[in-house]
């Protein structure tokens, strides 16, 4: 893959045929099941990640997510536990044999966030925080850059390109919805930009059903929705007690659902003539 991913709209990809990224053994894109990454907002404890995690596995997640530095909109909000958080997740994973996705806000954080994790995030807030993508991109870990509440998909592509320009062209995209004028859902999933960008470049892309919707009773038909649009994987919150949740309850599936949720799952991708993977 070259830099460049952008192309006018609608051009052929470049580098067709290749657009897959292997996480921890697991590849994502083109060919490939479709992947789910599921976890918790945030880590809370040791038994509250492990609990999601064993739910996560039995369903047959890919991957583990959870927040350890957390983007708070409001500085008195739960902040994440940080080290603590990433070494509960590292040790909820080797003993899984599940890889880990985790993100890092600061270029600071991503030397340690990409030494205890499997890859690396970039959040919506951060999508164009340029020392970030390169850092992130240096730490040769493949990372998982969200598309910003505000991005469109030409910047997204943009901020993809920063990072493969640094030599890193391990990159998950994610849409996550946008910010716009609609108060029933917390952002709008832009389900068109999923197909788009597999049109513009070759580097696989996610949707995240949770912080697009905000709420738990739309996790399952946006899922499906994604599904049938091409994605080739899901961001899931999933969390043990979701009323008790630190952060995002709402939104977030509850663990002993997860496993309904993915049989919903496999059944949409099986009627797209697609398959789910773990
Ligand atoms: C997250 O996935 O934990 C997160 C904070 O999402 P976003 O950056 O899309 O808001
Ligand atoms: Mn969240």
């Amino acid at each position: 893959m070259t830099p460049g991913v952008l192309g006018p709209a609608g051009a052929p990809p470049i580098a067709p045929g290749a657009g897959v990224v292997t996480v921890a053994g697991i590849g994502f894109g083109r060919g490939c099941p479709v992947r789910v990454i599921a976890g918790p907002c945030s880590v809370e404890s040791l038994e509250q990640f492990r609990e999601t995690a064993q739910a996560a596995k039995a369903g047959g997640a890919a991957l583990l997510r959870g927040g350890a530095f957390k983007p708070r909109t409001s500085p008195y909000s739960f902040q994440g536990l940080g080290r603590a958080g990433l070494e509960i997740m590292r040790s909820v994973g080797d003993e899984l044999g599940l890889g880990i996705v985790t993100e890092a806000m600061s270029p600071d954080e991503v030397s340690l966030v990409a030494e205890m994790a499997d890859v690396v995030q970039i959040g919506a807030r951060n999508m164009d925080n340029r020392a970030l993508l390169e850092s992130a991109a240096a730490s040769g870990r493949p990372v998982l850059l969200k598309r910003g509440l505000t991005a469109t998909v030409d910047e997204l592509l943009r901020a993809a390109d920063v990072m493969i320009a640094a030599g890193n062209e391990r990159i998950l995209l994610c849409e996550r919805g946008s910010r716009t004028f609609e108060p029933s859902t917390r952002n709008s999933l832009d389900l068109a930009a999923v197909p788009e960008i597999s049109q513009r470049s070759d580097l696989p892309v996610l949707v995240d059903p949770s912080h697009a919707t905000g709420r738990a009773d739309l996790v399952t038909p946006v899922s499906l929705a994604a599904i049938a649009a091409g994605a080739d994987g899901l961001l899931v919150e999933v969390h043990p007690d979701p009323a008790r949740a630190l952060s995002d309850g709402a939104q977030s599936l509850r663990a002993d659902a997860f496993g309904a949720f993915m049989d919903r799952a496999r059944a949409m991708a099986a009627a797209a003539g697609r398959t789910m993977g773990p």
